[in-house]
Formats: structure tokens, sequence, C-alpha cells
């Protein structure tokens, strides 16, 4: 079955609970509670809902927000799209190839792009690259 297809119900069944109110419900975790918050490893960061390649760790940086925070997306892996929930206008992150909730876009990040993606560690799996 491909990640378009899966219903809520087979999402709940294969994520984990906080998974899911992220991925699926578009929440978002406390600042500072994330897993890959201070994340220094080298690797790629894959989405927790289908494995699919979002932010290499060439691109993270330090924000001091408390999310895990990327001034680029591994090529054309994430689609952006409007969000005006809780009175805010902010730009939503979702993952294109299982559409799942990621985070959110800001445009005060570092060189070269100035874009500042805010993810949820827990949207996403790191995937260590160990030096040969
Ligand atoms: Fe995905």
């Amino acid at each position: 079955m491909s990640e378009k297809q899966k219903t809520e119900k087979d999402w709940k069944t294969c994520l984990l609970p906080e998974e899911y109110r992220i991925l699926r419900e578009k929440g978002t975790e406390l600042p500072f509670t994330g897993k890959y918050v201070h994340n220094n490893k080298k690797g790629m960061y894959v989405c927790a809902g289908c494995g699919s390649e979002l932010f290499s760790s060439n691109a993270k940086f330090e924000s001091g927000t408390g999310w895990p925070s990327f001034w680029e997306a591994v090529g054309k892996n994430v689609l952006t799209k409007e969000d005006n929930s809780h009175g805010m206008q902010r730009t939503e992150v979702l993952c294109k190839k299982c559409g799942g909730h990621l985070g959110h876009l800001f445009d005060d990040g570092p060189s070269p792009t100035g874009q500042r993606f805010c993810i949820n560690s827990l949207a996403l799996k790191f995937k260590e690259k160990k030096d040969e």
C-alpha cells in the first residue's frame, strides 16, 4: 500500500501515538524535548511516517528555538502550505510522499538560503552516516 492510500486507521496502527499526534494531527512537540534538537551527528533525517529523505545534517543549525532547525530540505521532498491556524500566519511543512506534518518554515534562517525549517523531532528518524 502506498503512503497516500493509507487511512488514518492505518497510520494509527503503524505510528507511535506521539508520532501520530504530530504527523497526522499537526501537533507540535514541546520545545527542547525532542531527541534531535542537539543532535550534531552526520547523517540524514528521514520521515518518521514513510522514510523519505527530508533533511541532511549538513543543513542543520542551532536556532535556539528548541526544535531541530534546517536551512534547506532535500531536493523537492517537502511541500509547503499556507497555515492560518491558531491565529497566526505561518507556512506549514509537509512530507511530499506521505503528506505527514513536519513543522513550519520561517524566513529568518541563516545564509545561504535565509530559510528556517522548524521541524518536530517526532516527525523524523535519524540515519547516521559513519565516516569511512
Ligand atoms: Fe513521509
